[in-house]
């Protein structure tokens, strides 16, 4: 799709009218919250936040007047690209602490990182106003817009609350269901993943009967360590009822023996 976007009178002071959201680091926090504070501390969230916002940055270049507003390094050009986006992830990456951090946590970390700088273009790519972006730098500088943008805000001021409210209602309201999701994907994978509680009746306790439902992937519960310590001490406690029997069965039939034996005799 083409870009419509013409440059105004006066730019590029005017046409950064409606150039910005005020929703931008949202993403970063609906994320954050998705993934679990496990997943993501509150440092890399301020710090994917920070990632959220930087993208118009660009607006220094196009004031020092590096590139014109519509050129690859203006105003939605490079930055706004999904290229510069992997760029932020793998710089966050390779910068992370190696010692305390294994390649697996850094790996999310970067890949966090990348989702919310892109989030700024995806959220400027929805808007109905301004100019498109560079997604597709470095391979293509040139602006493409999203087939989708039905945010309103071509008549909306940059400041007030009909801005506000707008944002809360079409980038709000999806993120916090976003972050919800997240939430109760969690919840489920825990509950899922829960070993079964054997406390005080292990047989009675069946598969089938903990938790929800049927959990296939559970293990058998006579499988558990808790179980086989009690088989130990149940044989145990058997075979020492078995020798406390044995025993008590000689002393009896011994002193029986002895007292029949001394009643034949007396009776003798
Ligand atoms: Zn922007």
């Amino acid at each position: 799709m083409p870009c419509p976007w013409r440059p105004r009178p006066r730019w590029p002071e005017r046409a950064g009218r409606n150039m910005a959201t005020y929703f931008h680091f949202a993403p970063a926090v609906a994320l954050a919250v998705a993934a679990g504070t496990r997943t993501v501390g509150w440092r890399l969230m301020l710090l994917g936040a920070v990632c959220a916002v930087v993208p118009d940055a660009d607006f220094l270049l196009v004031w020092l007047r590096f590139d014109p507003y519509s050129g690859t390094y203006g105003h939605r050009g490079f930055t706004h690209s999904l290229g510069f986006a992997l760029v932020m992830g793998l710089i966050a990456a390779l910068w992370r602490r190696p010692a305390p951090y294994s390649w697996h946590q850094r790996g999310l970390a970067g890949l966090y990182l990348a989702l919310c700088t892109a989030s700024h273009p995806l959220l400027d790519g929805l808007l109905d106003a301004g100019i498109c972006n560079a997604w597709l730098w470095p391979l293509d500088g040139t602006r493409h817009c999203l087939g989708w943008r039905p945010i309103p805000m071509q008549h909306v001021a940059l400041w007030g609350w009909v801005r506000l409210g707008t944002e809360m209602l079409w980038i709000g309201v999806p993120l916090v269901l976003l972050a919800n999701g997240g939430m109760a994907l969690r919840a489920l994978h825990r509950r899922w993943r829960a070993p079964i509680r054997l406390v005080s009746q292990p047989v009675a306790t069946g598969v089938k009967s903990v938790g929800f439902g049927i959990r296939p992937n559970l293990p058998d519960v006579r499988e558990t360590r808790f179980f086989r310590e009690r088989k130990e001490t149940n044989r145990r406690l058997q075979r020492r009822r078995r020798v406390e029997a044995m025993d008590w069965l000689g002393r009896e039939l011994r002193t029986r023996r002895i007292s029949q034996g001394a009643g034949a005799a007396w009776d003798e």
